[in-house]
């Protein structure tokens, strides 16, 4: 069988050639829900992470869940109750965890930009670990902790200067971008640290960047990372866990990223021969994965509008938009787009769009594809970075989510948004009415 996004995943296709997840065919949840709409499976998304909590099993591991991936609440829970931890970068995301029923202690926070409040907040929660990005954030999260009279966990994410080979947008580990702090400052800003007395040092922290599909970029920002400690521990600075970051890709189209028993398992050999020339006991191992645990999970079902052949490009004018899902708009990503029901229309090349009025409004392009007005396409390998990113742009009302359940039930997760959601915060001042 020839690998894919839907591969490994609850959507498959029933014998009449519908597309269903579970059992159930994605035309009865596009009856019920109308579309856009995002399809999320439950045992998919639940399997996708228990394969990284079982190749961690009987090591010191936390695997956290990089919540912007896709922040829904339904989700968090299921992972949750998985046990998974967290990985936060806005207070919005620590009111997520905690509103699902998350443990604090299992959320570690990055960012470049965390606010005082932000910091308050994430201490007074006491979370397992703030991620500090430069020396002067390590100067606010002591401050505020300071005058909370708190201790703040934190961990310096060190910027390796890895090429993950990766799209250089969601590249992060590289010494021209605005992440972490460079591996060469790390030790002095540590010394600093370990002098203040409302921060106590427990890890160290990187994550060189996303949709990262071969092992060499992870095991070169680990051996890196280790070398730090190994100068850090001689300087008497004890590390208790050691944060690996998340990034593991997925499958789009046809991308063979390693599995995670293989990344992680590469991991802990390298730990391992690491370990036996050190004294020091083993650190625990944090994990921040995001789209490994929910890209291939989602869908995002749409309805064909209306086809506008012509002499240069078809397009198929569908009603999902840029807003919906941004990530061909931003990377110029590549979703795999598959018909939900066979159809009897003549194939051609279309180029997909969104009613948006912006000329980067697409969703797939020179697509072979049998169409017809009023068509469902499902627009695999979405549920990260979908939802989590899209927007009111043109005033359009986000779409609903849809979870299905390991019996193919329905759950609706998010009701699709009305005008007055739209409007909800704004107002007119009493000066400008009439
Ligand atoms: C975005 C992000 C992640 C998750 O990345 P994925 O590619 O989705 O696994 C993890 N850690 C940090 C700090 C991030 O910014």
């Amino acid at each position: 069988m020839p690998s894919g996004p839907l591969t490994g995943t609850r959507f498959h296709r029933n014998s009449a050639g519908i597309l269903c997840c579970e059992g159930r065919p994605l035309t009865e949840i596009a009856q019920a829900f109308g579309t856009p709409c995002y399809v999320y499976s439950e045992r998919t998304l639940v399997e996708s992470y228990q394969q990284f909590a079982a190749a961690a099993a009987e090591k010191n591991a936390l695997i956290c869940y990089a919540l912007k991936a896709n922040s829904n609440l339904a989700l968090i829970a299921l992972l949750a109750a998985e046990g998974a931890g967290f990985d936060i970068v806005s207070v919005g995301e620590l009111q997520r965890v905690i509103a699902a029923g998350g443990q604090p202690n299992r959320i570690v926070f990055s960012g470049v930009g965390k606010t005082e409040s932000e910091i308050a907040a994430a201490l007074g929660a006491k979370i397992k670990c703030i991620n500090i990005e430069s020396e002067a954030e390590l100067h606010r999260v002591a401050q505020v902790a300071s005058a909370l009279r708190l201790t703040a966990p934190i961990s310096l994410r060190v910027n390796p200067d890895i090429d993950a080979k990766t799209h250089p947008y969601i590249s992060t580990g590289l010494k021209e971008n605005k992440f972490g702090i460079p591996m060469d400052l790390a030790e002095a800003v540590y010394r600093q640290a370990k002098t203040m007395p409302s921060v106590m040092i427990t890890g160290v922290d990187c994550h060189i960047g996303s949709q990262i599909t071969s092992l060499p970029p992870f095991l070169q920002a680990l051996d890196r990372v280790l070398e730090l400690v190994d100068r850090l521990n001689a300087a008497d600075i004890e590390i208790q866990h050691l944060d690996l970051g998340g990034g593991l890709g997925i499958c789009y189209d046809g991308e063979t990223p390693p599995t995670p028993q293989a990344l992680l398992g590469a991991i802990f050999e390298r730990l391992h021969q690491w370990q036996q020339t050190r004294r020091s006991p083993q650190p625990e191992i944090l994990f921040e994965f995001g789209r490994a645990i929910v890209g291939n999970a989602g869908v995002l079902l749409t309805r064909v509008d209306l086809l506008k052949p012509g002499p240069h490009k078809n397009f198929a004018v569908i009603d999902a938009a840029m807003n919906d899902l941004m990530r061909p708009a931003l990377y110029e990503a590549w979703h795999g787009v598959a018909a939900v029901s066979p159809s009897a229309a003549q194939e051609a090349t279309w180029d997909l769009v969104g009613p948006v009025c912006e000329s980067g409004d697409w969703i797939a392009r020179d697509r072979r594809l049998a169409l017809s007005p009023g068509d469902l396409l499902a627009v695999l390998s979405a549920g990260a970075y979908g939802m989590s990113m899209s927007s009111n742009y043109n005033s359009r009302p986000r779409a609903a989510e849809v979870l299905i359940d390991a019996q193919g039930q329905a759950h609706l997760i998010r009701r699709r948004e009305e005008f007055t959601d739209l409007i909800a915060a704004e107002s007119i001042p009493d000066y400008l009415r009439k």
